[in-house]
């Protein structure tokens, strides 16, 4: 039996690395569009500083996801963030953040968030740089035959788990060939699936810039910065000694609006805005580095009952499943969707 699986984010590997040590005996194959592993969670180089311009920090609320990263995994590489986050509102005013919410630890890896990815990654057999457009049933068969961009056929399956974001699911269920009722029902389920855009402006100053908290959080949701990070304050891999470096992630609406703008223009925008934030003049940085995340976060949920779909074999995971993008929950979708495929496998 083998099984394919589309996408090596959080969801797709750590569906692969619960199977390949449940049912050694399943072949699995991970397509990635993309040049690396993690999805959102991403790390960028550039001149001695290394940072995290997609998913952040990781919360480990339940003991899965703790054991995961304190006893699965080697955690050499693995810190915590040592300062608090503090909150802003829509007219700047900051405030210390909830006690509670900053007594629970926040990880990353000091080498970048994205050793995550290749940590989990280990050992298993992903093909990078290859982008599923569709799907279709062997002629015969009940089997799965997955295609890329240029009508290539790169796999054929037993079953197939997809965990791109919910719209980019339902691109490439739109584009294959299989039951039309299930395939439309699919699609109408997952293209609908509400997504807040975000806009990462990384800053890069050769002055160290130190404050009482290594992140603020805009509670109200009124303000056109959702999230700002004195990513520095995640140690001295991070930057050159007395530099600094500032991560902005900016609101939904803002990010909407700015998608299109120069980038020379969006971050003269942002600068003023972070400057504003932070009360201080920012307005040269050494560098500045943009990334877009089309998807960044789900904001509704895709149904289960509609995505189970177990007797075609064709699975879903990812954060939309739980209706929150954050890490430890997409980590947790691959875990169950695991158990279903387990479940398949021996029906
Ligand atoms: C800016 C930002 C900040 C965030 N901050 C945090 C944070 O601090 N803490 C936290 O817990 N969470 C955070 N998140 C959310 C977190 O990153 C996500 O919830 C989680 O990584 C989602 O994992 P996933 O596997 O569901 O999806 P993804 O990471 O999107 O993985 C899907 C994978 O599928 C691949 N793919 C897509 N289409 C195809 C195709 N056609 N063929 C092949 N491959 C394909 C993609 O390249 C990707 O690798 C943040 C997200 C963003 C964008």
């Amino acid at each position: 039996m083998n099984l394919a699986i589309v996408g090596a984010g959080m969801a797709g590997l750590s569906a692969a690395r619960a199977l390949r040590q449940r049912r050694p005996g399943l072949s699995v194959t991970i397509f990635e569009k993309s040049r690396g592993f993690g999805g959102r969670v991403a790390t960028r180089r550039r001149d001695g500083f290394v940072f995290d311009h997609g998913a952040q920090v990781i919360k480990t609320p339940d003991a899965d996801i703790e054991r995961l990263l304190h006893a699965e995994l080697p955690r050499e590489d693995l810190r915590r963030i040592e300062k608090p986050v503090y909150v802003f509102y829509a007219d700047g005013t900051i405030a210390e953040g909830d006690p509670t919410l900053n007594a629970e630890p926040s990880w990353f890896y000091a080498s970048g968030l994205n050793q995550l990815g290749k940590l989990l990654a280990a050992g298993l057999d992903v093909r990078l740089e290859v982008r599923i457009a569709s799907l279709r049933r062997e002629e015969g068969t009940a089997r799965w035959m997955l295609f890329n961009a240029n009508g290539v056929h790169v796999g054929t399956a037993d079953a197939v788990l997809l965990t791109p974001p919910a719209p980019q699911t339902a691109e490439i269920l739109a584009m294959s060939d299989f039951d039309p009722a299930l395939r439309d029902a699919l699609v109408r389920e997952l293209i609908y699936v509400p997504y807040r855009r975000c806009l990462t402006l990384t800053l890069a100053y050769d002055r160290l810039i130190e404050r009482p908290f290594y992140a603020l959080v805009n509670v109200d949701r009124q303000h056109p910065m959702a999230w700002l990070a004195l990513e520095h304050t995640k140690g001295t891999e991070r930057c050159p000694p007395g530099h600094s470096l500032l991560i902005a992630q900016m609101a939904g609406h803002f990010s909407m609006q700015q998608w299109e703008a120069p980038a020379d223009e969006l971050a003269a925008a942002v600068i003023e805005i972070v400057s504003m934030a932070l009360g201080e003049d920012l307005s040269r940085p050494l560098w500045y580095d943009r990334q877009g995340w089309r998807y960044a976060l789900p904001d509704g949920i895709a149904r289960t009952s509609v995505l189970n779909t177990t007797h075609t074999g064709l699975f879903f995971a990812g954060d939309y499943t739980a209706g929150l993008g954050r890490i430890h929950l997409a980590i947790k979708s691959g875990q169950e969707v695991a158990d279903a495929i387990e479940a398949w496998l021996t029906r």
